[in-house]
């Protein structure tokens, strides 16, 4: 049936640029209009709609790169139009995105020598389900060449995992085997994972930098408690490290802390370079410790592009620009230039941390010396406002600082969680401090608007 256009009737809800240039009308606002506009009032009104969204610098909720030096920017705009997946058309992006693979594989202690394995994706999410789907092929393959049912994969994690690994579970039918944390250890522990993982388990997940308030995960505990459980006749579990945020900063801050492939047991990591690795949205990375560790049958090779390229990658079509920029900014800042930035990070973290316990109200759950992140909730005496007040209360002053429950196991913690960026500055952090002041002060004398249990407030990652 062919589609008819037609003009906006008198009570169509329309959307039309503030000024506009004579003849352009306004367009409906949830179907394509006959006709178009001129260029310069289809931006203003884009522009103008996009006027409202937050300002990204004050955004303390995301873990996402909202600042890049001009050089950059310019870099990722005459890549705009490259296509990452044509490696035969735009060899040098390719290879660059190779020069990538191989410094995060150092970074991370893979075996030296042979060419890196790993690929760039569009973000962690993407990096983890393919480091999923390695684990179940290799499981499966296990299972199969000893004559063993494998039929239910489990994969074993913490309650607060990032919500991308219960899609990959619900996605690639695997049952997601979640540990409840507690208010000690409000993440994976070692005794948790071994004690959730059996012969059906392909891999226990465990965390470099939780979402939920930033601490790193006992990676080394971890793998010696599935080393002991192996050793005892039990299952012999891998490990994927999911270092969205912490690949990208404990190599540079925490040199001495062993949690990548000087493990044996930690098969595969990811990172997302959109985070700590300093690039604008759009880029994530996944590296496994050997070429065995990633099963062929995942590798599709293509041709049609000309040349034969082994692609591993749930997206074909991506943009070239993010692996420009990321290498930029490898080549930019160097291992010591990472270093002090993700430390100045850290050092406006931990300050900040501490000036809010001194508010008075407050009580940290983590205090910025693992990721750059911290959460914290109110005193249990604080009982005439919620975290929901001052998140809504600070956001009158453009700050975004999200308020939620903490996992399964604590679920009746709220905490508000800041997210330490590049570019925040000491002097950000003085202004926010001395806002929440403000904030606590009026809602000490004032009382709540916000209804205890909020759930309008949503999850920011
Ligand atoms: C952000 C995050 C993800 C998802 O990463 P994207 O790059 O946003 O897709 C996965 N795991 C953890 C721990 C994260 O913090």
């Amino acid at each position: 049936m062919a589609l008819h256009l037609h003009e906006p009737s008198a009570t169509e809800d329309v959307v039309a640029p503030a000024h506009r240039h004579p003849g352009t009308d306004p367009v409906p606002r949830l179907r394509l209009a006959p006709d178009g506009m001129a260029a310069d009032d289809a931006r203003m009104l884009v522009e103008d709609e996009l006027m409202l969204d937050g300002n990204s610098r004050l955004n303390l909720a995301t873990f996402v790169t909202t600042w890049m030096e001009p050089q950059a920017r310019e870099l990722m705009d005459a890549c705009l139009d490259k296509n990452m997946i044509d490696k035969d058309e735009y060899p040098q992006t390719a290879e660059l995105e190779r020069r990538c693979v191989n410094i995060l594989s150092e970074l991370w202690h893979a075996a030296p020598g042979a060419d890196a394995t790993g690929c760039s994706t569009t973000g962690s999410s993407e990096a983890c389900m393919l480091g999923g789907l390695a684990l179940k092929w290799r499981w499966r393959e296990r299972r199969q060449a000893a004559g063993l049912d494998a039929s239910r994969p489990n994969l074993v994690m913490g309650a607060n995992v990032q919500v991308c690994w219960e899609k990959f579970c619900r996605y690639w039918d695997v049952e997601a085997r979640c540990v409840p944390v507690t208010a000690e250890a409000p993440y994976l522990t070692a005794e948790g994972a071994a004690a959730h993982c059996d012969e059906n388990t392909i891999g226990v997940v465990a965390i470099l930098g939780s979402t939920f308030e930033g601490s790193y995960e006992p990676v080394a505990e971890i793998a010696a408690a599935l080393d002991a459980l192996a050793a005892g006749g039990g299952p012999d579990v891998p490990i994927h490290v999911d270092g969205a945020s912490g690949g990208f900063i404990a190599p540079f801050v925490d040199p001495e802390l062993v949690w990548d492939f000087r493990l044996p047991r930690v098969q595969s990591i990811n990172a997302s370079g959109h985070k700590y690795g300093l690039v604008y949205p759009g880029i994530g990375w996944v590296v496994w410790r050997e070429p065995a560790a990633l099963p062929e049958e995942l590798v599709f090779k293509v041709d049609y592009l000309g040349g034969e390229m082994p692609t591993f990658a749930l997206n074909f079509s991506r943009p070239g620009a993010q692996v420009a920029a990321q290498y930029y900014t490898f080549v930019r800042l160097g291992f010591e230039g990472f270093r002090r930035v993700q430390q100045g990070s850290r050092d406006v973290a931990t300050a900040l941390a501490a000036k809010i316990a001194e508010l008075g109200p407050f009580a940290l759950v983590s205090d910025g010396s693992h990721l750059p992140v911290f959460a914290f909730r109110l005193k249990d005496d604080v009982t005439g406002y919620s975290v929901y007040d001052v998140s809504e209360h600070i956001r009158a002053r453009g700050w975004i600082i999200p308020a939620y429950r903490m996992p399964e196991g604590i679920h009746d913690m709220a905490v508000l969680r800041i997210c330490v960026r590049s570019g925040f500055t000491h002097d950000l952090a003085r202004i926010l401090v001395e806002d929440l002041g403000r904030v606590v002060e009026r809602l000490e004398a004032h009382g709540s608007s916000v209804p205890a249990d909020d759930s309008r407030s949503s999850f920011h990652h």
